[in-house]
């Protein structure tokens, strides 16, 4: 089967492609970026992406897809169908399931069921730790054998240096990147939101960023000792993001993430006692905001990543202090993400490096992040003029815990495509001419 994008406007950072070009794809792969002036290829199906961005499929290294264990908030199939929604093609699950995924069983359920659904591409992040319990090395060779891209005990902190020391070795040895969730738990222990001016008028227990600068020093000289790669989860702090960008000058393998909602809302937002602002690293005031904004145009920060973690309404709606930490993400990501691009803080063309290039990179991703002949035939068409606002009850998420319901949007992923398979198409657009066209290439 052959799938022809025309009149769109191809930007891959991988290859520094910006330009308006056709895209072709036969049998899954990118079998050419052509010039606007040859002819449509015999028997391929035309889409119309006048006026849109074509871009490689964009990478979220950074997901809690819930299954096993708690498939009432999430399933690996509603998970994914999120992300193809939200413009992302490829998901990269956390292993804090129950069970955790720390052994080739739970790694190879994971892809099954990934391949059961048909949407996203799923990638297994396998535990650090037995039981991600901090104590004993969990079987990194084995789960990578089984399909695992990245190890990491997030949601939980790896309490000591020296724990982390042989992690690292351990998985350098594997080729594996270690992401860290950094918060020194001394530091942070009992705090639900920044500490800080805020947490104080709202007489609620904070934790404090220096929590998470410590970890990410210390990290950052692990690297160092140890020479593993190093990935930085939801930076959220100054002093982190201050970590990374010395490391990064040292030369060391280190990289991070941000998350959309510590660069859209600030602590002040916890005034609403609304349990969706509530999240592990917490919301953060505005110097901290202001460095993340910083980090993401100077090329300190790698990627954009969700950290989308659902949860149920019943468990959201305890008390601020008993409720579950972390939102949905995967739906809205993109949309805020094209917040920064409209106020000038980052180009298209670096939003597309953080979504898709990059995060292939840090995870080495095979044939993905890039536009290149023969790559996977993963792409994500965006509207960067497209209005719309998020409504929460249209999402593909089980779980509804996001403080950006009826927010409205300027800029979208309006068409996902996986393997050279049309997997959504955002249900308000109007832009596509040939919609129809869109439409029978998804079934
Ligand atoms: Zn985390």
């Amino acid at each position: 089967m052959k799938l022809f994008i025309a009149n769109g406007y191809v930007v891959d950072p991988a290859q520094q492609i910006n330009a308006g070009k056709n895209l072709l794809i036969e049998e899954g792969r990118i079998a050419g970026i052509l010039d606007r002036s040859e002819p449509v290829p015999e028997g391929a199906q035309v889409l119309d992406a006048t006026g849109l961005i074509v871009a490689p499929g964009f990478v979220d290294l950074h997901v809690h897809l819930r299954e096993p264990g708690q498939e009432y908030k999430e399933t690996i199939a509603t998970g994914a169908a999120a992300a193809v929604a939200g413009g992302w093609t490829s998901i990269c699950a956390m292993p804090n399931t129950d069970p955790v995924n720390d052994n080739p069983a739970v790694t190879r359920f994971v892809i099954e069921q990934a391949e059961k659904a048909q949407l996203a591409n799923v990638f297994p992040i396998g535990a650090l730790t037995k039981a991600s319990a901090g104590k004993e090395l969990a079987e990194m060779g084995e789960m990578k054998m089984a399909g695992i891209v990245a190890v990491s005990d997030d949601g939980r902190a790896v309490p000591s240096a020296g724990m982390m020391r042989r992690a690292m070795e351990y998985a350098r040895g594997f080729d594996l990147p270690v992401v860290d969730h950094c918060q020194d738990v001394s530091l942070s222990k009992g705090g639900v939101m920044h500490e800080g001016r805020w947490s104080l008028i709202l007489g609620l227990r904070g934790m404090p960023a220096a929590a998470e600068e410590v970890d990410a020093l210390r990290d950052c000289s692990l690297a160092r000792l140890t020479d593993a790669r190093v990935h930085l989860a939801h930076v959220s702090t100054l002093g982190a993001v201050e970590a990374v960008r010395r490391a990064k000058q040292a030369g060391l393998p280190v990289s991070c993430e941000v998350a959309p909602h510590h660069w859209t809302l600030t602590d002040e937002a916890v005034q609403s006692y609304d349990t969706n602002t509530k999240m592990s690293p917490p919301l953060r005031s505005k110097e901290h905001v202001q460095a993340l904004m910083e980090a993401m145009s100077d090329g300190t920060i790698d990627a954009i990543a969700t950290d989308h973690a659902p949860h149920h309404a019943d468990e959201k709606g305890l008390e601020f202090d008993e409720a579950p930490f972390g939102i949905i993400g995967l739906e809205s990501a993109i949309g805020l993400a094209f917040e920064l691009v409209h106020k000038g803080v980052i180009s298209l063309e670096r939003l597309i490096e953080m979504c898709s290039t990059n995060p292939a990179r840090i995870f080495a991703l095979k044939d993905r992040g890039t536009l290149a002949r023969d790559a996977h035939a993963d792409v994500t068409i965006l509207d960067p003029e497209c209005e719309w606002v998020f409504d929460v009850s249209r999402c593909k998420s089980k779980s509804r815990n996001t403080p950006f319901d009826g927010r409205r949007m300027t800029g979208a992923a309006v068409a996902t495509i996986v393997g050279g398979r049309l997997v959504y198409l955002h249900p308000d657009y109007t832009r596509i001419t040939q919609a129809k066209h869109f439409e029978a290439a998804a079934k």
